[in-house]
């Protein structure tokens, strides 16, 4: 793609200017320290490779996650028998060059073959955005190959002479969930509208997020939720931009601060908090991200659920459903025993069948009243008459002599969406011949069987029907 003449002078000087920041190698030095692995020796015998002792722990399962009672290094557990894996990162340099801001993309691998680590590093994206924050320019390098099937970065020591290029039309762009180096960034603020963002402390204490859109969508409850300790809620500023005190801004009172700064609480689990009040961390977590709301209305208990019921083991909008459905078919929803089931699912069917039965004679009874007031519509010459459906039974009817769906429009029926009438022979009134729909007064579908068209003479009564009846003043 061809690039102006301008643009590819800024990119010749970002080359010349642009240099690893200063603490480029404890950056990656604390990165390597995570891809390392805890490998199980023996049924209770683990190995750090990171500090490289031996442990002694039970009940510890291969692919966990557990922290090296040593160094205190959060990793992976795998077996002995492990010959090779790797370990990838996404990494973001935030620079400035004149009035440009240069967000510098990196990757870094870790390749573990029988014992050895071998880490590579290297810079395959480059974006630039003006001092607003609005991007100008996004641009690759070598380094990375892109395909229909995505894009791979091309980890080879050898390739110096770095050819920056536009993206081609394969590519989905330059992510911008990374993990950003944070040692110049309160430097690089300085004098700018983000100068007090504390953002640089953020940066070191989440991994993979977006500074362009923190800096974008800029709002001072970043700066207040970043001193408040409360990281990850940081990351969702927009949510707490809130006058008032901590109750108004968290919807809990500040009691909760220590506990929420402990656990470093997100989004999903303050909204678990605020419905429940406990602090247990693993209600939080099982219940982070689902929709509470309905919950809120029948006062449900997230210990009881958990503790009583076999919430772990069954879809949680299942167990919501029950609760609809039971609350409709008028049980008594202050009883434990309706509210905490043992077992969810065969609460769910059981009350499932109910209430589609109920539900079908709500509809039979509003559709033998519509069909009621119908009456007056009835219509007959020598040949034909037309009447409305009666009932539930008479849709279901009509559908299996007809082979058509009309039996579906029952609660359309019901709700007076559509009227439906059967047009008959007078002299056999009980076999189906026209399926006829009705709309603000008018035939809107007429079917004989299979769907098939109606005959002129059919048609001729209709519409004699349409102008006679349905639109009589
Ligand atoms: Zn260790």
């Amino acid at each position: 793609m061809y690039i102006r003449k301008k643009d590819k002078q800024l990119f010749e000087e970002l080359d010349e200017n642009l240099t690893l920041p200063g603490n480029w190698n404890k950056f990656i030095f604390d990165i390597k320290k995570t891809h390392n692995l805890i490998i199980k020796m023996s049924s209770n015998e683990f190995y750090c490779t990171n500090c490289k002792s031996i442990f002694i722990k039970s009940n510890l399962k291969v692919s966990d996650y557990c922290v090296c009672p040593k160094c205190k290094q959060e990793l992976i557990i795998r077996n002995k028998t492990l010959k090779h894996c790797e370990f990838k990162d996404n990494l973001g340099v935030l620079q400035k060059y004149q009035d440009y801001y240069i967000l510098r993309h990196f990757e870094i691998i870790t390749y573990y073959c029988n014992g050895n680590f071998r880490t590579d590093v290297c810079e395959y994206g480059r974006q630039i955005f003006n001092d607003k924050f609005y991007k100008l320019h996004e641009i690759i390098n070598d380094h990375i190959i892109c395909n229909t099937g995505g894009t791979t970065i091309r980890h080879n020591g050898l390739l110096l002479g770095y050819d920056w290029h536009y993206f081609n039309s394969h590519w989905r762009g330059l992510g911008d969930i990374l993990i950003y180096y944070p040692y110049n960034l309160k430097e690089l603020f300085n004098g700018t509208q983000w100068q007090y963002s504390q953002l640089w402390i953020l940066a070191q204490k989440e991994r993979y997020f977006s500074i362009e859109f923190l800096l974008r969508t800029y709002r001072p409850s970043i700066e207040l939720l970043i001193k408040l300790k409360l990281y990850k809620l940081a990351l969702n500023p927009r949510t707490f931009d809130k006058e008032g005190n901590f109750e108004k801004r968290f919807g809990v009172d500040k009691s909760y601060l220590k506990y929420m700064q402990k656990h470093n609480i997100d989004i999903n689990e303050l909204d678990v908090l605020k419905y429940s009040k406990i602090k247990d961390i693993r209600i939080l977590k099982f219940f982070s991200g689902y929709n509470l709301n309905d919950l809120k209305t029948y006062n449900i208990d997230l210990r009881k659920l958990k503790k009583f019921t076999n919430i772990e083991r069954t879809n949680f909008y299942e167990y919501v459903d029950y609760l609809n459905m039971s609350r409709e078919l008028r049980y008594d929803m202050k009883s434990k025993k309706i509210l905490y089931p043992d077992n969810i699912e065969e609460s769910h069917n059981r009350v499932q069948k109910l209430y589609k039965v109920n539900k079908d004679k709500k509809i039979d009874k509003k559709i033998s009243r519509i069909s009621k007031k119908l009456m007056v519509n009835i219509y007959q010459n020598k040949k034909y008459i037309i009447f409305p459906a009666k009932s539930i039974d008479s849709l279901i009817d009509e559908s299996n002599q007809q082979s058509n769906c009309v039996q579906s429009y029952a609660e359309k029926y019901a709700e007076r969406k559509c009227d439906i009438y059967f047009m008959r022979l007078l002299d056999n009134q009980d076999k189906s011949l026209v399926t006829v729909e009705v709309r603000d007064n008018k035939v809107v579908q007429q079917r004989t069987k299979n769907n098939e068209v109606t005959t002129k003479e059919q048609q001729q009564f209709l519409k004699l029907w349409e102008e006679k009846i349905l639109n009589r003043a």
